[in-house]
C-alpha cells in the first residue's frame, strides 16, 4: 500500500548523502509510482511531483539533516499541502441552531456520520444537539436516524415517509429554536448515482434551510470516482466541507489526497470506523506523515491524554523535554498506557513503523498478554535497575527471570526492545518534541 511504498522510498532517502538531480528524479519517480497506485488523480501527481521537484533542489541543508532527510521533509509539507494545509474547524458561527446538512450518494455514510458527528459535537464542545432526517424514500432510513442518534446520546426529530422533505425541515428547525438547540443535522436522502431529481431536491431543501454547513459525505473507498463525485456536487451546491468516510477500509488513500485538490473544498472529518465514535477530525499534517509511515504521535499522544493519567502524561513529557533519558519505569508506564488504551491492535497502525517492528522482532507476538509479562519482568526488577538499565548484567538477570517466572532470553529481549524503543524516542526528542509538547498541552 501507500504508507509501505513510501516507507521503502523514505529508507532509501535516508541513506543518500548527496541529494543530485539524478538521485532525486528516481525517487520522484517511485514517489509517483505510489501516487498512481494509490489512485490519486494524475493532474494531482503531476503538479506536487513538479513541485517537490522545484523545492527540494533549492532546499538548503540545513543543521543535522541529511539531504534526503530534507527531502523527506519537502515531501510531507507538500503531502501535507496537497490536503490544504492547515485543518478547517467546523463552522457554528451563527445565531443557534446551527443548521449542519448532509449530502452525499447513498451508502456514503450520511446517517452514520450525522449520528457521529453529533455525538462529537455533544461530547467534545458540550452542545445541544438534534437530528432530523429528510430521506422519506426508504422507511427505514428514518429509523436508523433514530437508532444512531440515541445511541448516539442525542436528540432525534420524528419524521415519516409521506411528508414533504421540505415540510420536515421546516418543522424540525422550528422546534430546535423553541428548544434552545446548538445544533441541527439534517440527513437527506442520497441516490446510487448523481440524478437530477436529487440534486433538485437537495438544492431546494440548501435554499430553504440555509445550513452554516453543507457537508459532502463520500466514501474514502471509492476513490478516484469519489473525488469525482465530489467535484460534481460541488459544483451543483455551495458545500462548505467534506468528510471521507471509511478511511478505515481505504489502503490506497488516494481520495483524502486528491479531493481537496479537486474540489478546493476542505476535508473537516475522517470516518475510521463503524463505530459512532470512529470519527476524527482532520489534519492534513498528521495525514501526511501517517501516509509516510512516520507514525501519528500527535494522534496517539492524544488519544493518551483522553485515555491516562494527564499528569503523569506530562510528567513524562517534561522529562523527555528536559533531556532527561527515557528509562525502565517509563517503559513499564508506556506499556500500561498502551494496555488502557484498548490493546496493541489498534495502536500499532499509528505507531511508527519502525517502532512497531522493533517491538515484533523483540517481543514476538505483540498482544496484551506478552505486554503482561513485559511488566512482570520489569515488576522484579529494582528501582535502581528500572532507572540504569546499563547494569543489569548476567546475575541480575538471572535473578530477575526467576522472579518474574520467565526464561533469562525474555529478559534479554525485553531489553533489547527498551533499547529500541529509548532510540525511537531519543528521535522524536530532536525533532518531534515541541509539536509533541504543543499537543498534551492543547
Ligand atoms: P448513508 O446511506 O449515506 O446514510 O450511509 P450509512 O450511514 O447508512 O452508512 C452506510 C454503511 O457504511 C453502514 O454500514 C455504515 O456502518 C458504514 N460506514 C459509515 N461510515 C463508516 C466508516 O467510517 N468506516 C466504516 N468501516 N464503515 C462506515
Ligand atoms: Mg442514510
Amino acid at each position: 500500500n501507500l504508507t509501505q511504498r513510501f516507507g521503502r522510498v523514505v529508507k532509501n532517502l535516508r541513506g543518500q548523502a548527496h541529494l543530485t538531480e539524478d538521485n532525486i528524479t528516481d525517487m520522484l519517480r517511485e514517489v509517483r509510482m505510489a501516487l498512481l497506485e494509490a489512485d490519486v488523480a494524475l493532474p494531482v501527481v503531476k503538479e506536487f511531483i513538479s513541485r517537490v521537484k522545484e523545492k527540494s533542489l533549492g532546499q538548503e541543508v540545513v543543521g543535522s539533516l541529511t539531504p534526503g532527510q530534507a527531502l523527506v521533509g519537502v515531501v510531507q509539507r507538500e503531502l501535507t499541502e496537497l490536503m490544504g494545509g492547515a485543518s478547517v474547524a467546523l463552522n457554528l458561527a451563527t445565531q443557534p441552531p446551527a443548521i449542519m446538512l448532509m449530502v452525499g450518494l447513498q451508502g456514503a455514510g450520511k446517517t452514520t456520520t450525522t449520528a457521529k458527528l453529533g455525538k462529537w459535537l455533544k461530547e467534545r464542545q458540550k452542545k445541544k444537539v438534534l437530528t432530523v432526517s429528510c430521506d422519506v424514500y426508504r422507511p427505514a432510513a428514518i429509523e436508523q436516524l433514530k437508532t444512531v442518534s440515541a445511541q448516539a446520546g442525542i436528540d432525534f426529530f420524528p419524521s415519516s415517509p409521506d411528508q414533504k422533505p421540505a415540510d420536515i425541515a421546516a418543522a424540525a428547525i422550528d422546534y430546535a429554536k423553541r428548544h434552545f438547540y446548538d445544533a441541527l443535522f439534517i440527513d437527506t436522502a442520497g441516490r446510487l448515482a448523481i440524478d437530477t431529481a436529487m440534486m433538485t431536491e437537495i438544492r431546494d431543501l440548501h435554499a430553504q434551510v440555509k445550513p452554516i454547513e453543507t457537508l459532502f459525505i463520500v466514501d474514502a473507498m471509492l476513490g478516484q470516482d469519489a473525488v469525482n463525485t465530489a467535484k460534481t456536487f460541488a459544483e451543483m451546491l455551495p458545500l462548505t466541507g467534506i468528510i471521507l468516510t471509511k478511511l478505515d477500509g481505504d489502503a490506497r488513500g488516494g481520495a483524502a489526497l486528491s479531493v481537496r485538490q479537486i474540489t478546493g473544498k476542505p476535508i473537516k472529518f475522517a470516518g475510521v470506523g463503524e463505530k459512532l465514535d470512529g470519527l476524527e477530525e482532520f489534519h492534513p499534517e498528521r495525514m501526511a506523515s501517517r501516509i509516510l509511515g512516520m507514525g501519528d504521535i500527535l494522534s496517539l499522544v492524544e488519544e493518551a491524554q483522553r485515555n491516562v493519567d494527564h499528569d503523569k502524561a506530562q510528567a513524562f513529557a517534561k522529562k523527555m523535554k528536559a533531556g532527561k533519558g527515557f528509562d525502565l519505569n517509563d517503559f513499564k508506564e508506556q506499556i500500561g498506557q498502551m494496555k488502557k488504551m484498548g490493546g496493541m491492535a489498534g495502536l500499532l497502525d499509528k505507531l511508527p513503523a519502525q517502532l512497531s517492528r522493533a517491538a515484533q522482532q523483540a517481543g514476538g507476538a505483540v498482544n496484551d498478554k506478552s505486554m503482561n509479562r513485559l511488566e512482570g519482568i520489569i515488576n522484579s526488577m529494582t528501582p535502581a535497575e528500572r532507572a540504569k538499565p546499563e547494569i543489569i548484567k548476567a546475575t541480575r538477570k538471572r535473578r530477575i527471570a526467576l522472579g518474574a517466572g520467565v526464561q533469562v532470553q525474555e529478559v534479554n529481549r525485553l531489553l533489547n526492545q527498551f533499547e529500541q524503543t529509548q532510540k525511537m524516542m531519543k528521535q522524536f526528542s530532536k525533532g518531534g518534541m515541541q509539536k509533541m509538547m504543543r499537543g498534551m498541552k492543547g
